[in-house]
C-alpha cells in the first residue's frame, strides 16, 4: 500500500492525446477552419500553429499528417484503422518527419530537408515535415528554408510549431496558412479530468480538480502533469486538503483569515497567522503568489466581475469583510505590494523579512491615503479656506494667482453664502490634527535657518522671508508638506 506501487496514470498526456480533430479540447475555431478545408480538398502546402505551450499545437499537426495520409475520405479522416493512419500514430511512417527546431536550428539541418523533399512520399500522398519550436532556426536556416517552402514538390506539406510567432520572420509567416491556438479555459480542462477520473474510478473533490485546472493555467499538458502528480501521492481518492498538505500550499481559507486579520488593523494577529503557515510547510513565495492573486480577485469582484473560470474560485469562497473594507484604491495598492514584494524577495538578505514588511504594509492598508486622495483633499481645503474667507495663493498654477492682489475679503468676492461649500468630518478633523502638527513642526523648527539666504547674511532684514506672504499660503503649504509621506494618521 505504499505510493510507489501505483503508477496508475503515468503520462497522462501520453495516453490522453488527441488522435481526431474532435479529439482536440478548447480549440474549435481552428478545428473548423481545418476540417472545413480538408474537406474542400484545400491542402497548403505551409501551416503554421502558434500559441502557449501545451494547448494541441503539435497534437493538431499530427492529426493533420494522419488527414492528409488517409486512405479514407479527407471528410472521415483520420479514419485511425487504414494502414496509414496506423503506422503514422505509430510514428513508423517514413512520410512524416518530425524535427525539433531547438537542437535543428543550423542552415545544414535546413539543407538537409531540402535534399530529402526530393523524394516523394512511400506510402502516403504526402510528405509531412512537423518543424516543432521553428522560431528557434537561425536567420540562415529561416533564409534556407524560404526557398523550400516557396517552391515545394506538390506532395510535400510543412507544418510548424512556435510558442512565439513574434520570433518568425515575416517572409516565412506569409507564405503559410496561420493558425493561432488559444489558452484553454479552466471549464474545459475541469471536464476533461473529470472525465478522466471517472474512466478511471478515480472518486476526487470537485474543488480538488478545480485547483488543478487553475494551476495550469490554460495549458492540457500541465493539467494531465499535475493530475498525475497528485494521483501519485492521493491515489484512487483526491482531496484537496491532501493536495494542499503535501504541496505547502495555504489554501483560501487561510489567505481570507490573514487578510481579514490585516483588514481589522490587526498586525498581531497577521503575524501569528503568517508564522502558522510557514511553520505548516507553505513557501514564502508561494504565500507572496497566492496573496497577489487574492487581491487581483478582490479588485476584479469590487469591478463587478465574479467568472469562477477569472477568479478561480467560486464568489461566495472569498472574504465578505476583506471586500467590504478596502475600497478599489486600497486593493490596487494591496495587488501593488505583494507584486513588489515579489520581485524583492529575490534579492533580499530575507524574504521572510519582506514578506513580514509586505503584511505589516497590509495590516495598516485602510489607512493609507493615495495621492489622488491626497491632491483631492488638498484642492477641497483651498476651496473651503477660500470660503472661509483666507487668501490662498496657488503657487503651482499663474491662472490663479491674482495680478493684483486685493486687500480684505478677497475670496467672498467669489462665493456667496450660499455656495460655501461644507467638509466631511472626518477630512476636519484630519485637516485639525495635520495643521497642529505643521504649527508644532514650524516651532520646532524655529531656530533652525530657513533658508540659506537668512545664514549668511543675517542682518539683512530684506532678504528675509516676508513673514506677511507666509502666513498667507501657510494653510495650504503645510497640507503640502504632508504630500511626500503619503501616509496619514500613522
Ligand atoms: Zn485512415
Amino acid at each position: 500500500m505504499t505510493d510507489l506501487a501505483t503508477p496508475v496514470f503515468e503520462a497522462t498526456a501520453t495516453k490522453r492525446r488527441p488522435k481526431t480533430f474532435d479529439e482536440l479540447a478548447g480549440q474549435e475555431f481552428v478545428v473548423s477552419t481545418l476540417k472545413n478545408s480538408l474537406q474542400s480538398g484545400k491542402i497548403a502546402h505551409a501551416y503554421l500553429f502558434s500559441g502557449p505551450r501545451g494547448c494541441g499545437k503539435t497534437s493538431a499537426a499530427r492529426i493533420l499528417a494522419r488527414s492528409v495520409n488517409c486512405e479514407k475520405s479527407l471528410e472521415e479522416a483520420p479514419c485511425g484503422i487504414c494502414d496509414n493512419c496506423k503506422s503514422l500514430g505509430q510514428g513508423a511512417s517514413m512520410d512524416l518527419i518530425e524535427i525539433d527546431g531547438a537542437s535543428n536550428r543550423g542552415i545544414d539541418d535546413v539543407r538537409k530537408i531540402k535534399d530529402e523533399v526530393l523524394f516523394p512520399p512511400q506510402t502516403g500522398r504526402y510528405k509531412v515535415y512537423i518543424i516543432d519550436e521553428v522560431h528557434m532556426l537561425s536567420k540562415d536556416a529561416f533564409n534556407a528554408l524560404l526557398k523550400t517552402i516557396e517552391e515545394p514538390p506538390p506532395y510535400v506539406v510543412f507544418i510548424f510549431a512556435t510558442t512565439e510567432i513574434h520570433k518568425v520572420p515575416a517572409t516565412i509567416k506569409s507564405r503559410c496558412q496561420q493558425f493561432n491556438f488559444r489558452l484553454i479555459s479552466i471549464e474545459i480542462i475541469l471536464e476533461i479530468l473529470k472525465k478522466i477520473c471517472d474512466e478511471n474510478g478515480i472518486n476526487a473533490e470537485e474543488s480538488a480538480l478545480f485547483w488543478i485546472a487553475k494551476e495550469s493555467t490554460g495549458s492540457l499538458r500541465d493539467a494531465f502533469t499535475l493530475f498525475d502528480q497528485v494521483v501519485s501521492f492521493c491515489g484512487d481518492n483526491i482531496r484537496e486538503e491532501q493536495i494542499r498538505q503535501k504541496l505547502g500550499l495555504a489554501g483560501l481559507e487561510k489567505i481570507n483569515f490573514l487578510a481579514e486579520a490585516c483588514a481589522a488593523n490587526d498586525t498581531s494577529a497577521a503575524f501569528s497567522q503568517v508564522d502558522a503557515l510557514l511553520e505548516s510547510g507553505a513557501a514564502i513565495e508561494q504565500l507572496v503568489i497566492d496573496l497577489a492573486g487574492y487581491f487581483r480577485n478582490m479588485l476584479l469582484l469590487k469591478n463587478g466581475i465574479s467568472r469562477e473560470s477569472i477568479l478561480g474560485y467560486r464568489v461566495d469562497q472569498f472574504s465578505v469583510k476583506v471586500l467590504e473594507t478596502f475600497d478599489s484604491i486600497r486593493l490596487e495598492q494591496a495587488l501593488e505590494i505583494f507584486l513588489t514584494c515579489y520581485r524583492d524577495i529575490r534579492y533580499s538578505v530575507s524574504p521572510r523579512f519582506e514578506f513580514e514588511t509586505a503584511i505589516s504594509k497590509l495590516a495598516w492598508l485602510n489607512q493609507w491615503v493615495s495621492p489622488q486622495e491626497l491632491k483631492t483633499a488638498i484642492e477641497e481645503a483651498r476651496y473651503v479656506l477660500q470660503a472661509q474667507g483666507a487668501t490662498v495663493v496657488n503657487n503651482r498654477n499663474p491662472d490663479n494667482m491674482p495680478a493684483n492682489k486685493p486687500s480684505g475679503n478677497y475670496a467672498n468676492r467669489h462665493y456667496s453664502q450660499s455656495e460655501k461649500p461644507s467638509l466631511s468630518g472626518e477630512f476636519r478633523k484630519m485637516l485639525a490634527e495635520k495643521n497642529k502638527q505643521a504649527t508644532q513642526e514650524a516651532e520646532e523648527n524655529d531656530d533652525a535657518p530657513a533658508w540659506s539666504g537668512h545664514i549668511n547674511n543675517v542682518q539683512d532684514n530684506e532678504q528675509a522671508p516676508p513673514e506677511v506672504a507666509a502666513s498667507e499660503t501657510a494653510p495650504v503649504d503645510r497640507l503640502l508638506k504632508i504630500i511626500p509621506g503619503t501616509v496619514i494618521n500613522q
